[in-house]
């Protein structure tokens, strides 16, 4: 990476021992379209699609803006990179993305065939991964999707967290 930013470089000291280093800056750059969403009033997540080392397709949340509910950073993400690769699926893809999946988005990410789904902080309320239903994983589901938590965490669940807090005040 050419140009850091002071916060890209913190998280890269501090956790880059912990995960590999593809994993923190890919979330990174996630972590970079969630702050987008926050600019424009929408809740704050964002998602990369990576496909042999380099990533082909951003989203970030905007539901609000587009008055679409499906608008979901993973969903704008997926649907950049099937155009980019002109193929509705992405096998060998991985998706970066900043808080766990719904089940609307991990549906679709089990539909695409992505390889691996890899989130920042977990979902209590709505993940679909582990933490309220099981879907990307699912046996019963003719296609499973592996999937990682925890890249950056703490960094993905304090844009979210921040952005609440200052909605309440
Ligand atoms: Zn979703």
């Amino acid at each position: 990476m050419a140009k850091q930013s002071g916060l890209t470089k913190k998280i890269d000291c501090r956790v880059a021992c912990v995960h590999g280093d593809n994993d923190i800056q890919f979330m990174t750059m996630a972590l970079k379209e969630a702050a987008k969403a926050e600019k424009i009033g929408e809740v704050p997540v964002g998602a990369v699609i990576v496909k042999d080392g380099k990533i082909i397709a951003k989203g970030f949340n905007r539901c609000i803006t587009d008055s679409d509910p499906t608008a979901h950073a993973e969903i704008i993400a997926l649907r950049k990179a099937a155009k980019k690769l002109s193929n509705y699926r992405l096998n060998g893809c991985n998706i970066y993305v900043t808080i766990e999946p719904c089940p609307m988005c991990a549906g679709a990410l089990v539909n695409a065939r992505i390889s691996k789904i890899y989130f920042g902080a977990a979902d209590k309320k709505a993940g679909a991964c582990k933490s309220v239903l099981k879907v990307a994983g699912n046996k019963k589901l003719n296609h499973r999707v592996a999937f990682k938590g925890g890249v950056l965490k703490e960094e993905c669940a304090k844009i979210i967290q921040q952005f609440f807090k200052n909605k309440r005040n």
